[in-house]
């Protein structure tokens, strides 16, 4: 498994709890019509910002697990912007 693989795992993993946690906010908002209850909403509403924040900003490189940062354009980059090393190296 190269080092990009890696990261775009980290990445889908975060992509899935965002959208898990947008199903449930959109469920919660269609079912939830207490205010009290729609309290309960709060803890999806945090999973998808957290894991969206997680997604853009903390991320780590394998090697030297300093943030990449640069996730919404990763892609454009060929090795990490502070150890330079290789996406394309086996992590
Ligand atoms: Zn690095």
């Amino acid at each position: 498994m190269t080092i990009r693989e890696v990261i775009e795992a980290k990445i889908a993993k975060a992509r899935a709890w965002g959208i898990g946690a947008w199903v449930l906010m959109a469920l919660s908002a269609l079912f939830l019509r207490d205010s009290q209850a729609a309290s309960l909403a709060l803890l999806p509403t945090a999973v998808f910002f957290g894991s969206g924040i997680y997604a853009l900003f903390l991320i780590r490189c394998p090697r030297c697990y300093e943030r990449i940062n640069q996730a919404l354009r990763w892609r454009m980059l060929e090795a990490c912007p502070n150890c330079g090393v290789q996406f394309n190296e086996k992590a």
